[in-house]
């Protein structure tokens, strides 16, 4: 069957939804939803296009199982809005999307997979750009540069870029550094006690920064041979996946999937800063609330995590080199000091001021 015979574009303005979809909090306003499946190789996506106001939708590419078709899909268009946020924070020339894949139960041949997605983003004719996140690799994205020149994380002709997960986690480290700096009062991370939840490709890299910087941890995964060897590596304590959320520590750094913060877990928070990796870890907007009115500071994910965005974007873009990409990557401090002092004293959470100082960025853009 032809790849493109199977594509079907649902636009939602078309069909004038209004309302909420799967509880994405707030009304849908997502330019365009593609849905792609193609029998031979197992491809089933879902590309969802938020916002183009600021340039092509940039974000990541995530392979996950999904229990349902209509969890990915909540998962695509909740991504894909953050990353119209994160990108206009990060002051990038892009709108946001993000591409879902859902991973079958049967082993695929994963070239042919991200090579028929790389046909995908292709047909999209440049209104989505793609690179990795969660389950996705520098090898995969690689497999789609074969089909289309709309893919980033992949090096190629720049001297920087590739894999963006250690920028993402530099990103993380300068705001709790700031975080830490501003609300506890510390000078450095000497003794600052950080909980770091999911030890993947991120989370590795924020404990090996957090530990050179002199940060005790305690860490958790699902993965038992990761959590063991950052026991060995960083002195982690090893706390069990269900406790790592309540540790009494300064910091807690969720760093594995979405939704970690909800109404049952947000009860059990003891930290005084939350700063993480993981994208939409409150899993609506009134847990920020919530955080902000018990005094506990949340850095939003969409201001910090923005480090593997402004690496894979720059590196698309063909624009400066290492030292300019961690530059850049480090003033997402100098942001999150901005949004500390706006919110401070006031009754405004610090996930809504930020999303009112993304947006007031996109509404100028137009
Ligand atoms: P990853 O898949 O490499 O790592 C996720 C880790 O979380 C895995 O080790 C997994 O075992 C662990 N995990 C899953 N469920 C868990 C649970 N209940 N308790 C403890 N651990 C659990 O992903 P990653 O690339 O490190 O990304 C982590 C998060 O950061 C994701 O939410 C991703 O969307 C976000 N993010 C990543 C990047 C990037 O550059 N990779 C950029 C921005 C945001």
């Amino acid at each position: 069957m032809n790849f493109e015979d199977t594509k079907t574009i649902v636009n939602l303005g078309d069909l004038n939804l209004s309302g909420r979809l799967f509880g994405t909090g707030g009304d849908i306003d997502h330019e365009t939803i593609t849905l792609h499946s193609d029998p031979i190789s197992g491809l089933k996506a879902v590309v969802a296009v938020h916002s183009t106001a600021r340039g092509p939708a940039f974000g990541g590419c995530r392979y996950w199982h999904y229990v349902s078709d209509t969890a990915a899909l909540h998962d695509a268009l909740r991504l894909a809005q953050g990353m119209s946020l994160k990108n206009a924070l990060a002051d990038l020339p892009f709108g946001g999307g993000k591409a879902v894949l859902l991973k079958g139960a049967e082993p695929t041949d994963r070239d042919a997979l991200f090579k028929s997605f790389g046909r995908a983003v292709d047909a999209l004719g440049g209104t989505y750009i793609t690179a990795e996140d969660v389950g996705t690799t520098v090898a995969d994205m690689l497999a789609v540069q074969t089909q289309t020149r709309y893919v980033s994380g992949v090096m190629g002709e720049a001297s920087f870029g590739g894999d963006p997960s250690p920028k993402t986690a530099l990103g993380v480290f300068v705001s709790i550094q700031v975080a830490v700096g501003k609300l506890l009062g510390r000078t450095s991370l000497e003794g600052v006690s950080v909980a770091v939840q999911g030890l993947g490709s991120v989370g590795w890299r924020l404990c090996e920064l957090l530990h050179n910087a002199g940060a005790v941890l305690s860490v958790s995964d699902i993965n038992g041979a990761r959590v063991e060897l950052a026991r060995q590596q960083f002195t982690a304590q090893v706390v069990e996946p269900t406790q790592i959320l309540s540790q009494p520590v300064d910091v807690l750094a969720p760093c594995a999937l979405g939704g970690a913060i909800n109404d049952h877990t947000v009860k059990t928070v003891r930290a005084r800063i939350i700063a993480g990796a993981a994208n939409n870890q409150l899993s609506h907007s009134g847990i920020g609330d919530e955080l902000h009115a018990r005094g506990i500071f949340y850095a939003p994910d969409f201001l910090v995590n923005a480090g593997g965005i402004i690496s894979v974007a720059r590196e698309w873009l063909g624009e400066g080199d290492e030292a300019s990409v961690l530059g850049e990557v480090t003033r997402i401090g100098e942001r999150l000091a901005e949004l500390i002092d706006r919110v401070q004293g006031s009754h405004i959470a610090p996930a809504l001021e930020a999303e009112n100082w993304a947006r007031a960025k996109i509404a100028l853009t137009r």
